[in-house]
């Protein structure tokens, strides 16, 4: 296991956001988190990255407590967040939104940056038109990030965590957005990178387009894990169907 969580709780002003998660990540596959809205999972996903405090419970990454550690203290250590809307540079191209991505891995510190600060070693450069190409859009490297479209821009954003070099990509919502043919191009690529031992979890509400691509489902309701499973015999669990009608 690349990640766990052990007995992971957090609360928000006596709500429980969070009621002693146990999730297993495994290396080289995609583990999806689902669950109605207000059950979780943006809170877990908080939690694992070091985007908000655990009150009580651990989190382990390749055995070692990483529990509270900030977001850069992750990233060094191999793990990336993106988010559920993507926060590109918007007067920056494609390409240079590729370049400081290794530089300002997606906290926001964005203030003081200028286009002197982005980087352009040849290696940078290469690997980031190498990615391009993989995720389809080295024909956009000259173009703003503001006059993409969403899907465009989805791809963008993923494209800035592959230059981490991380191996766990913690998403929220990735597909948010994106057309059923893009949606279905990214997650192959996703699958694809799964082969070369990346990591995923991921949340995501597209099921009918999700399901088959992942390995490992977590069903979550009122901040707890209410079922697990491998794919689409998960929803059809009647704890499961129950939590989804309720909602
Ligand atoms: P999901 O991602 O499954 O929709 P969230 O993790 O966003 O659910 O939210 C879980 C619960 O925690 C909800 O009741 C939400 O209102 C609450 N919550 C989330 N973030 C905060 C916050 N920063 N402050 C107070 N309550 C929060």
């Amino acid at each position: 296991m690349i990640l766990r969580t052990f007995s992971l709780s957090k609360f928000f002003d006596g709500l429980k956001a969070l009621d002693r998660v146990n999730i297993e990540v495994e290396e080289g596959k995609i583990t999806l988190v689902i669950g109605p809205n207000g059950s979780g999972k943006t809170t877990l996903i908080n939690v694992i990255t070091g985007f908000y405090k655990a009150d009580e419970g651990r989190v382990e990454y390749k055995g070692e407590d990483i529990t509270n550690k900030p977001p850069h203290e992750l990233y060094k250590k191999g793990i990336v967040r993106t988010f559920q809307i993507p926060k590109p540079l918007k007067k920056l191209t494609v390409l240079e939104n590729l370049l400081i991505a290794r530089e300002n891995p997606g906290e926001g510190i964005i203030g003081a940056l200028t286009k002197a600060y982005i980087p352009k070693e040849k290696e940078s450069v290469e690997k980031a038109f190498e990615i391009l190409e993989f995720l389809g859009i080295e024909h956009l490297w000259d173009e703003e990030a503001q006059n993409l479209s969403g899907g465009q821009l989805r791809l963008v954003e993923i494209g800035r965590a592959l230059m981490s070099d991380a191996e766990l990509f913690v998403m929220d919502e990735p597909l948010a957005g994106v057309a059923p043919k893009l949606s279905h191009d990214i997650l192959g690529r996703m699958r694809e990178l799964c082969e070369i031992g990346k990591t995923f979890l991921i949340v995501e509400h597209r099921l009918d387009i999700v399901l088959e691509y992942v390995d490992k489902v977590y069903v979550m309701a009122s901040g707890r894990i209410i079922a697990e499973g491998k794919g689409k015999e998960v929803i059809e669990k009647p704890e499961v169907v129950e939590v989804y009608l309720g909602a």
